[in-house]
Order: structure tokens, then sequence, then C-alpha cells
């Protein structure tokens, strides 16, 4: 019997005495795929058919005009077949993820793990059997969530995850790990950030915090109002929450430079066996304003300028340092403010100008205020 043999091994063979008939298997990226041509008694290749299983047929659907071509201009069924292996090879590079069906143990592995993971820690999984969300509850009662993603090759290739953390969370993977592996490794993980997210917590409930609008679980900065146009912002270190965070004062130069040096001065107070506001109202001397004192609208002034607070993201955190006035502005507005204005000037990326409010100087920088 006579075999097409190619340079890897696919093999086809005729199936018939008049070799009209050829069948067998092609192997692209370490997967075999089912292929039949059939050919008209002439044994003209032109008019040759290609019969694929579904798999192959939905790979190849949008390359059937190449393959047409292909047909028409090879000499033999044997370098057909080796384009048609190289058409393969590039319809499975650009298949979208999913179109990839893992083998039958995945499932019933996966099947597995969950069971003696318990049902009950499944939030959801996706019609692919690919994409999971695993529930964790930490010791406060806060519901977490983690997202898990097989890949086809699982076990044998380490699955991604994503988890509301301000922390990446990782795990060694290894043959033996499982869904178990990973949750209990999720759980240890919401222990260690357990003093994190009571920090921020006591933070967000007995304080108007600015910025973030909703924070996440994964929000490290809170910007913390201080009084009408004065916020501090810090920024809490996952590992070690209850140490000096990194601070940052905003507001009008008047009110904030008695609160900067108070914070140099007293920055040696801070006791990490207190709760960060404890230490923040003793380091700066102060009483954050709370839900239970103030309304926040007398907090968050809007922008002098557009009349709202927040503009994209950005809420007003430029103030004319006159203390009479204490005017807050958008960044972006009082830029483009003051280049509007022909007595403004321009100094490498400061503008100097006037107040559009009390007519005093004030100034703006050109890009982004980093503090
Ligand atoms: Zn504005
Ligand atoms: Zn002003």
């Amino acid at each position: 019997m006579e075999t097409l043999l190619m340079k890897e091994s696919p093999l086809l063979l005729p199936l018939n005495k008049q070799k009209t008939v050829y069948d067998g298997f092609i192997t692209v990226q370490d997967r075999d795929f089912r292929v039949r041509i059939s050919l008209p008694p002439d044994l003209q290749l032109k008019r040759a058919k290609l019969h694929c299983c579904w798999q192959l047929k939905r790979l190849l659907k949008a390359y059937q005009p190449i393959l047409k071509q292909r047909l028409q201009r090879s000499s033999d069924l044997g370098s057909f077949i080796l384009e048609l292996k190289t058409v393969l090879e590039v319809a499975l590079k650009n298949r979208p993820d999913h179109v990839t069906i893992p083998p039958p143990q995945y499932y019933s592995q996966l099947i597995a793990e969950l069971e003696s993971l318990g049902w009950d820690k499944l939030l959801f999984i996706d019609t692919e059997f690919c994409t999971l969300r695993l529930k964790g509850v930490d010791s406060s009662g806060h519901e977490h969530v983690l997202t898990v993603k097989l890949k086809p090759k699982y076990p044998f290739e380490a699955p991604e995850y994503t988890a509301d953390l301000p922390v990446p969370f990782s795990v060694t993977w290894t043959l033996q790990s499982t869904l178990a592996h990973i949750h209990k490794r999720f759980l240890a993980e919401l222990e260690g950030l357990a003093e994190f997210w009571s920090v921020l917590d006591e933070i967000d409930v007995q304080t108007w915090v600015l910025e973030p609008e909703k924070p996440s679980r994964a929000d490290t900065m809170r910007r913390i109002a201080i009084g009408n146009n004065v916020s501090i912002k810090v920024e809490i270190d996952p590992r070690h929450p209850r140490m000096l965070p990194d601070c940052c004062l905003l507001g009008a130069e008047h009110v904030v430079t008695p609160l900067r040096s108070k914070l140099n001065t007293n920055m040696h107070l801070w006791n990490p066996d207190c709760g960060v506001l404890q230490n923040l109202k003793d380091v700066l001397e102060i009483e954050f304003p709370s839900p239970a004192t103030h309304e926040k609208s007398s907090l968050s002034t809007e922008c002098g300028i557009c009349y709202s607070f927040r503009l994209e993201s950005a809420i007003p955190d430029q103030v004319c340092n006159d203390p009479r006035c204490g005017q807050p502005f958008h960044q972006a507005c009082l830029y483009e403010w003051l280049r509007g204005l022909p007595t403004s000037r321009q100094s490498f990326n400061t503008v100097f100008g006037e107040c559009p409010y009390c007519s005093k100087p004030i100034t703006v920088k050109t890009a982004v205020h980093k503090q």
C-alpha cells in the first residue's frame, strides 16, 4: 500500500485501489486532526474535496479561500498536505483561546477537585469550565472573591488568578496542587491582610473619605477630609498597616504649613500599637470631621470654575492661598482659565496669574499635579 509520508509524521492512506480516497491524521502543535481527501476518478487535485472533523472545520473556516487556492496550485497531494499543515499552524496560532477544548480528564479532575474543595465555595463557573470564582471569608466576616482561570492543560499548567487584594496573589504551583490548595492559600492571604482592612475600615467609617470615591478592597490610598478644602492623603502599607503611612497634606498653604510642621515635629510620637486614625489625630493635633459631626458638602467644595466636585476622576485640589479666599479649583480648570487671560504668564511648567475669585496671585502647574 502506498502512503503519503510527510516530514513530521502525518500519514494519509489510500482507502481504495483507485486511490481516490485518502484518510488519516495530520499533526499540528501536538494535536491530531482527522482528515479525509476524496479525489475525482481522474485524480485531478483541482477537484479534490477535503473532509474534516468539526473541530478542524471550525478552525479552518476563515481560511477556506486560501485552501481552495492551494488545492488548485499544488502539484500533488503530498505538497497540498504540507500547505494544509502550514495553514493549520497559522489558524491554531490565531484562534481565540477559548476554542481550545481541554481533554476529558480535565473535566473529571475539575469536578473531583471541586468536590473536595466544597461546592459552597464556588460562586461561579463559566460555560467553558475554565473561569471559576471562589469565595473566601476573612476573620471579620467580609467576603472576598478569587477568580481562577484554568488553562486547557490544567493541572500541568498553572492557573491565573485575580483577586481584590492590595498585594499580588500567587501560588507556587506543583503537579500536586489543587483548587483546595489555592483556596487555602487565599484564606491565608486574607488573614495576613485582616489588620490592613481593619485600619482602612476604621478610616472609612469614622472620617469623610474624599478619594477614592468607592474604595475597593485593593485600594491602599485614602484622602481624608480635615476641614474645608484641606485634606490628607495617606498610603497604607498592606504588610505594615499600623506603621506611619506616607502622608501628603493638600490645601491652601496657610492651613497646610502648620499641619505639615506638626507632622514633622510629632512624627516620633507615632505608636504602632494604636490605630492609624488615633495616631494621625495625635500627631496632627486635630479631630477629623466625621459623618456623625459634619455633612460631606461642607468639606468638599466644588470647583470655582466648573462648579462641579468631580472632573473625570479629579477633585478640586488647587486652592487659592489667600486666607480670606481659599477657593478650590480643578488643576485642569484653573490652568485653562489662567491660560486664557492676557495678564497671565508662563514660566517653564508653571502658569502665574490671578485667582478668578479674589484677584490675588495664584499659580498652577501645567503638568498633572503630583504631590
Ligand atoms: Zn473645575
Ligand atoms: Zn482667591
